[in-house]
């Protein structure tokens, strides 16, 4: 019987070196792959839109050609986070590292994290890297933005917290997330364990967090209200901003003193602009005047006008001024409908061109913006050879932003508009 045992053992033994010997020669192929094709062979041959992006945001891309090359489009999702991110406040970033969906095309630490790690972003010493599987999964893809947008604000939102010096910082923050019992309502300091994935959402919010995962620990609740913050304008199908009516609550309606510290706490720290709160409340009174259907009721415009100006007086370079010339644009342009002349009309163009002119140039802003100047010049002004530079500049548009065009956040297509002679 011993015998027999001994025999059994070592047969399984050896099938199981057989197995870790093959593991490990596949993983050791996929790592010569990585480090030869990948990054020796960019590093040494760099393609154009590599070099432009690399020189543009002074961070260096590390990506697979199939990837970067033959999907150019992720350039353009990558430079509008980047450009409105620095436009805010500059931060260190060396290296971006896009993880491809293939695991025969992961680095050996890549493959260990996809199987031990579900991050699908994740900041280490001046590095983001960015998981390319979410684009494919449907839970990332409810909202209209692009996946990796969120992701990358995420991680900026971190390098921006790792940049602050001044420690009270984290003092500050943390005394805002705690219970009556001065304990701490972060997850990772809980005993016993609580996973934050098992915590509703409205729970978290009543608590002052902006979302679940912002429970984990305070990095991670400083990098989501962060986050939370960037994307207030992003819209639903049905034409709805949860995220902006959410927001609204906390600072202004019903109130939620706990995000509203924080909210001031980022402001003052440069994690999000500092006129972000001035900005949400120009954002609710243009939405009190919008009926659901997006009709823009000109009797309830009055205060919106008045402090919009305001507030593009005050902050000529604010990253919001697109949105806000954009808004006034609609509203001029409405009162123009209202009134049956031209006079508001040509307001309204005047807002619209300011916008283009902004700092910041919103992608679906400008493309909007593109779109109404259009609409306005050929069915309101009835100046068609107008109408078509800007049928020119939507088509531009386009072609710019599926193939990879970095500066399309800094420059549009002002370009052909001022060649044009309609941009002044
Ligand atoms: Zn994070």
């Amino acid at each position: 019987m011993g015998g027999l045992l001994r025999k059994k053992v070592k047969f399984v033994l050896k099938k199981t070196r057989v197995a870790i010997f093959a593991v490990v020669l596949f993983h050791e192929a996929t790592w010569l792959n990585y480090y030869l094709s990948n990054n020796f062979f960019n590093y040494s041959f760099p393609s154009q839109e590599r070099l432009l992006f690399e020189r543009a945001y002074g961070t260096s891309l590390e990506a697979w050609r199939s990837d970067i090359e033959q999907n150019p489009h992720t350039l353009t999702v990558l430079s509008e986070v980047l450009e409105k991110e620095q436009q805010e406040h500059s931060f260190p970033l060396e290296e971006i590292v896009l993880v491809s969906k293939n695991y025969l095309k992961q680095s050996f630490p890549q493959q260990f994290n996809t199987v031990i790690d579900d991050a699908v972003g994740t900041y280490f010493k001046k590095r983001i890297s960015l998981r390319l599987s979410v684009c494919d999964e449907k839970f990332y893809l409810e909202t209209n933005d692009h996946p990796l947008k969120t992701i990358l604000q995420h991680e900026v939102k971190h390098a921006k917290t790792f940049a602050i010096t001044d420690i009270k910082f984290y003092a500050r923050w943390k005394a805002l997330c705690r219970n009556q019992e001065k304990h701490s309502l972060y997850t990772d300091d809980a005993t016993p364990e609580v996973n934050w994935r098992d915590i509703p959402f409205e729970q978290s919010v009543q608590l002052g967090f902006v979302s679940s995962y912002a429970r984990k620990n305070v990095y991670e609740d400083i990098a989501e209200t962060g986050e939370f913050a960037e994307n207030i304008l992003t819209s639903r199908e049905d034409g709805s901003y949860p995220g902006l009516e959410l927001m609204i609550e906390w600072l202004y309606t019903r109130k939620s003193p706990v995000i509203a510290g924080k909210i001031a706490l980022a402001q003052e720290y440069n994690i999000i602009p500092k006129e972000f709160s001035e900005f949400v409340w120009v954002q609710k009174l243009y939405h009190d005047a919008k009926a659901h259907d997006s009709y823009i009721d000109t009797s309830k415009v009055t205060s919106f006008l008045e402090q919009s100006e305001r507030f593009l007086q005050k902050h000529p370079n604010s990253v919001y001024n697109i949105y806000v010339h954009n808004a006034r644009g609609g509203v001029f342009a409405a009162q123009g409908i209202r009134d049956n002349e031209k006079a508001s009309f040509r307001i309204a163009l005047e807002e619209w061109n300011k916008g283009l002119l902004s700092p910041y140039k919103d992608i679906d802003e400008y493309r909007d913006i593109l779109h109404n100047m259009q609409g306005c010049y050929r069915w309101r002004m009835n100046e068609p050879c107008i109408a078509s530079v800007y049928t020119d500049a939507i088509k531009e548009f386009e072609h710019r932003y599926l193939t990879g065009d970095v500066f399309l956040a800094k420059r549009g297509v002002n370009d052909l508009l001022y060649r044009c002679d309609v941009l002044r």
